[in-house]
């Protein structure tokens, strides 16, 4: 049966429910937080709190995107899961380079020792604290149901290592894959180097895309069978209109189970509960009922917040069983 991996253990992917593709509940003390104050998000009462908005407005699942030693913390997220009753899926893989320090292992380990590195956190657990410890290589019983990875302004070696691992590690487990595009870009790119590693790309998701709001670059995109996730609904400024809703109403009939919506709401200011807004129930209240005003219905909306996070990150088939 297809099943989604949450911190808490696997569920039917049917009961996901409501999901948001792309969050940041939990972001510890670390290199981030340290170059960034403002990303600090490391209260677990204000998370709980915040996640009880967003489920009175709905939602049911959150997809977080913090992996291995960039703030990541599973015992937190584990815990705010069961105390807003809100699903969680926690993930493996590594971010971009800039956010962590520069002697970090993710710079130097081979393609094969990252693989096996998400291959352990999504079979066995994710460890208690940062890798970076030695002492702390503790796995907890919560297992990541999501390889996060992500390209910057080029593809570096680095980031050409992680890609590699990241699809053989879905190859062996069936793990779906979150990537981040930097401002948009690159998703072609990314799609080539996951392909040509043999990754699934229906359990692929491309996160920010729509910073490059351009419809014909969304067809080709989309025609490779990618999902993408949109999170810039509530960041444009006065002036700018909001060329995210333009792209959803716009691609939406021909691409209706490969578009996902997020709030990658990585920073203090924009969470109600750390005094700031829009706060995470924006898309299931203000943006929700945008793109009903706009005539999207409400089958689509259900495929946009329920359907297409179900299909995209259950665990399809491993490749390589052992
Ligand atoms: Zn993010």
């Amino acid at each position: 049966m297809s099943f989604v991996r949450t911190v808490l253990g696997d569920i039917p992917a049917a009961q996901l429910g409501v999901c948001y593709a792309h969050e940041h509940i939990i972001i510890d003390p670390s290199f981030t937080t340290l170059q960034n104050p403002d990303f600090m998000l490391d209260d677990v009462a204000v998370a709980v709190a915040e996640l009880g908005d967003f489920r009175r407005a709905g939602g049911r699942a959150m997809v977080d995107s913090m992996p291995c030693d960039c703030g990541r913390n599973v015992t937190k997220l584990a815990a705010i899961s069961r105390l807003a009753d809100v699903h969680i899926v926690a993930p493996t893989g590594l971010h971009l380079a800039k956010y962590y320090e520069p002697s970090h292992w993710g710079n130097s380990c081979s393609e094969t020792e990252l693989a096996a590195l998400f291959i352990a956190e999504i079979e066995t657990g994710i460890a208690v604290e940062d890798y970076a410890n030695p002492a702390s290589r503790r796995p907890t019983s919560h297992r990541a149901g999501v390889i996060k990875i992500a390209t910057g302004q080029k593809i570096s070696l680095r980031e050409e290592r992680l890609f590699a691992a990241a699809a053989v590690a879905q190859r062996k487990t069936g793990c779906p894959i979150l990537t981040h595009t930097e401002q948009g870009a690159l998703a072609l790119e990314q799609i080539e180097l996951l392909r040509r590693h043999g990754a699934d790309l229906r359990h692929v998701c491309l996160s920010h895309t729509d910073r490059k709001p351009d419809v014909a670059y969304h067809r080709e995109i989309l025609a490779s069978g990618v999902k993408v996730e949109f999170d810039s609904a509530f960041r444009w400024k006065p002036g700018q209109g909001n060329p995210t809703l333009d792209l959803v109403v716009a691609l939406m009939e021909e691409f209706p189970t490969q578009i996902m919506l997020g709030m990658d709401a990585a920073r203090r200011g924009y969470w109600r509960h750390y005094g700031g807004g829009p706060g995470l129930d924006f898309l299931l209240t203000t943006f929700a009922g945008n793109l009903k005003e706009r005539g999207v219905m409400d089958a689509v909306l259900a495929g946009i917040f329920t359907g297409n996070p179900a299909g995209t990150f259950q665990f399809c088939p491993g490749t390589e069983k052992s």
